[in-house]
């Protein structure tokens, strides 16, 4: 995807502009590839785009970074490049334009080291947080981002499909986990950002990642799987499996009201409800069932160029959902020290409900063992 830094910086110059702060500095992250599609290193020499609130941005970087920075979407797109080298006050370089403005935001990610040097040497500028300046952006997605999102999750969808492969009695979670992470990148990732292999009572553990445990037929497998795409965006997904025969009685009627939950609160998100009622519908349906105590964690978090952003599916957050907007819904069931099972589907909200972009069968799928 072509990233169009134009509209992007004069929406953050908008947003800059009604809050009433003259400037935003950006270091390597999430909101520096929002706003420039620099996927550029975070190390220790400074990078960083600057946008006054009025006129042109520009992007600072070290000397010997400069063909890299030129071949972004933001320098291609005509962005002024500053250079320093390695005996450059790289912070008087890159901020000196700005120096008489009186508020200035930084990002939330920026290093504590990069913001007390930027204080020592500005003491006059007031420096604040973004507030919700860049989340209230990056959480509206465009089409072309909604695609991306929508590749990210074809492409860890056909790691689920290919699940069969992996999970077998006798291996260890382990083992299983290194082979999902090298389908992760093989099925379209550029690298794989988590593996989850939660078997048995580990899958009681909602943030186990994985262990020697060696997985047994009649085992429930929570497997919480996601990686990055070339251009970025993540993916996310959750499917729980049993091994080798179909489960216990007593397990599918548990799985039941889990999955009846998860349907329900994708069947109820659509524009103009709250964030916190899609966490409660699907809540105290597994409450009724006697099951509320065992579901210990929202039921989901926005996702973009990062894994887990705003908006936050959970009680408290009273924001009203609008097209555009990408989160999981992901209700879990977790019984300590005996199993537990997750459902997750990436959404994008539409007109009119949501789009689930995740498509595989989210059945208690019996795979071979
Ligand atoms: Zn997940
Ligand atoms: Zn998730
Ligand atoms: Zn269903």
């Amino acid at each position: 995807m072509t990233v169009d830094v134009a509209s992007r910086i004069q929406r953050v110059q908008r947003a800059l502009t009604a809050a009433g702060i003259d400037g935003l500095m950006v270091t390597p992250g999430a909101d520096l590839r929002y706003l420039t599609g620099y996927d550029a290193k975070a190390l220790e020499r400074l990078t960083a785009l600057v946008v006054p609130a009025a006129g042109e941005p520009w992007l600072a970087v070290p000397e010997l970074e400069l063909a890299e920075a030129q071949r972004s979407p933001a320098a291609l797109s005509g962005m002024e490049v500053l250079t320093h080298g390695e005996t450059d006050d790289p912070y008087t370089v890159a901020f000196a334009p700005l120096r008489r403005a009186a508020t200035v935001a930084v990002d939330d990610h920026m290093w504590a080291q990069r913001v007390f040097a930027l204080q020592d040497l500005f003491p006059d500028i007031r420096w604040r947080t973004p507030g919700r300046l860049l989340a209230d952006l990056r959480m509206r997605k465009g089409p072309d981002e909604v695609a991306s999102l929508r590749h990210a999750a074809a492409a860890i969808d056909r790691v689920h499909r290919r699940m069969g492969e992996f999970l077998t009695a006798g291996r260890s979670e382990r083992q299983i986990a290194a082979a999902i992470a090298a389908a992760i990148v093989d099925e379209g990732h550029v690298r794989a950002d988590f593996v989850i292999v939660g078997s048995g009572p580990n899958g009681a553990s909602p943030h186990h990642s994985v262990s020697d445990r060696l997985l047994q037929p009649g085992d429930c497998v929570v497997v919480d799987i996601g990686g990055t795409t070339i251009d970025g965006y993540c993916s996310d997904s959750t499917r729980t499996y049993a091994v080798g025969a179909a489960p216990a009685e007593e397990v599918a009627e548990f799985y039941a009201v889990l999955h009846e939950a998860q349907h329900t609160q994708c069947d109820y998100a659509k524009p103009g409800v709250t964030a916190e009622s899609v966490d409660r519908i699907g809540r105290k349906l597994i409450s009724d069932a006697g099951l509320g105590q065992f579901f210990v964690h929202r039921t989901g978090h926005g996702i973009g160029l990062e894994t887990h952003e705003e908006p936050y599916i959970v009680e408290g957050n009273t924001l009203v959902l609008e097209p555009g907007m990408a989160f999981s819904i992901e209700p879990g069931i977790y019984l300590p020290g005996r199993y537990g099972a997750r459902i997750e589907d990436i959404v994008v909200t539409t007109q009119d409900g949501i789009e689930r972009l995740n498509t595989t069968s989210r059945e208690l799928t019996v795979v071979d063992g």
